[in-house]
């Protein structure tokens, strides 16, 4: 058996709402971790163990769990009873093999009931280390540092700690319509949200059969890695390659782009109220190309009531794309396809949009159906993680 301690963002969850984000981190856990032979979840002070029953699975365990918002890192994790000697024994036998030419021992008394402090513990099992090792203390940089944490009743020993996903618990920041492109920045927006315990629905726009399928097979992509995130997602397809040709025929070309983004927000903002969702997100940065300039934004965010949120307006490409490459979305983003945007398009669209204008543009088109259009039209997908496997049906009785 073994545990896996894991330590959450602790500022966030101080407070009297620190029982709340527990639960769903809790809940969340139990969810990710599904199959994986978890015996227990228990909240020994300050922290969260997952006893795990099989010790085969804690590679897969400690894989999932890099998908986890909520929690700062996490160590695989002894426990042992409340004593220095049996602590110390236990370290002994399962210290790693190899020399790491040089180790300390740390420990966090999360308990102060306990009468010995810390520095006496780190001394009395250093030592016994050094003995039988013949290792060197060095508490600067040690090549290994072995933790023991103090909590009431219990302690646990570890070989090191592993970065967590950071952020808040999934479901504690409420829902957002994430717009989906398919380019390099708006996954990085969407995660930016569910980093901060929102859960998104994702909206993807194509201009199928006018364009290829490419952006779409790249949005299901997207939508199911970050499903790794928050488990189950829904992703709405939306057809809006008629309504643009339509567009074209009644608005002058500098001006397409700024009404299908309008087009886009008002199918978002519908399909927010039946999700219950708060706010949009997308990808844009303040000056990224035409349609992103201070004024277009204002003038798209006008559209609808909803606030639009854009986690990355501050962003330099170059810190999106580093962004989409440590988050691991990069590679399918620039897989190439055709943008809806691109459609009957001019190369050189407003920049500086008036909400008059647009509104004297629009006032010809029959906005209010389009956007049902749309909607009737969208195929909504759902996403689950842990995939569902099918295996054979369960046998009755067992
Ligand atoms: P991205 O890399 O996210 O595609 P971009 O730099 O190409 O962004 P735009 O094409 O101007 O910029 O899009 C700005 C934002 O509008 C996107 O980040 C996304 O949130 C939304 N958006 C654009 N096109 C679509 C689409 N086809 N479907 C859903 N959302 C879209
Ligand atoms: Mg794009």
């Amino acid at each position: 058996m073994v545990s896996v301690l894991l330590r959450y963002q602790e500022l966030a969850l101080k407070g009297k709402n620190r029982p709340w984000f527990q639960r769903h981190l809790i809940r969340h856990l139990r969810r990710a971790l599904t199959g994986l032979g978890v015996r227990e979840v228990r909240v020994p002070m300050g922290r969260i163990e997952v006893v795990v029953g099989r010790d085969s699975a804690v590679a897969e365990v400690r894989e999932r769990l890099r998908y986890v918002f909520g929690i700062a890192n996490f160590s695989v994790a002894t426990r042992v009873s409340l004593d220095v000697d049996a602590i110390g024994d236990g370290i002994l036998r399962d210290l790693p093999i190899g020399d790491p030419s040089s180790f300390r021992v740390r420990v966090r008394r999360a308990d102060k009931r306990f009468p010995v402090r810390s520095p006496e513990i780190e001394r009395v099992i250093g030592g016994r280390i050094a003995a039988a090792r013949g290792w060197s203390v060095n508490l600067r940089d040690p090549g290994l540092t072995i933790g023991v944490e103090i909590v009431p009743g219990e302690a646990f020993y570890h070989f090191g700690k592993e970065p967590g996903a950071g952020g808040l618990p999934t479901g504690t920041g409420g829902r957002v319509v994430a717009l989906l492109s398919g380019g390099i920045d708006s996954p990085v927006a969407a995660w930016r949200m569910m980093r901060r315990g929102c859960t998104a629905t994702f909206v993807h726009f194509h201009s199928y059969p006018f364009l290829s399928r490419a952006s779409q097979d790249k949005a299901r992509e997207l939508a199911a890695f970050l499903t790794r995130f928050q488990l189950s997602s829904r992703l709405q397809l939306v057809p809006i390659g008629e309504i643009q040709r339509q567009v074209t025929l009644a608005v002058p070309s500098a001006l397409r782009v700024i009404v299908y983004r309008r087009l886009m927000f008002r199918v978002a903002t519908r399909i927010a109220a039946r999700v219950g969702a708060h706010g949009l997100v997308t990808g844009d940065a303040v000056g990224q190309v035409a349609s992103q300039t201070l004024e277009n934004m204002a003038v798209t965010g006008a559209a609808v009531p909803l606030p639009v949120f854009r986690p990355l307006i501050g962003m330099d490409k170059d810190e999106i794309t580093a962004a989409a490459q440590r988050l691991g979305t990069y590679p399918v983003s620039i897989v190439p396809d055709e943008d809806c945007c691109t459609l009957f398009t001019p190369r050189h669209p407003v920049t500086r949009a008036r909400l008059d204008e647009i509104e004297s543009a629009e006032r010809g088109l029959p906005i209010e159906e389009f956007t049902e259009q749309a909607i009737r039209q969208s195929v909504v997908e759902r996403f689950e993680c842990p995939a569902i496997v099918s295996g054979p049906p369960p046998r009755p009785g067992s």
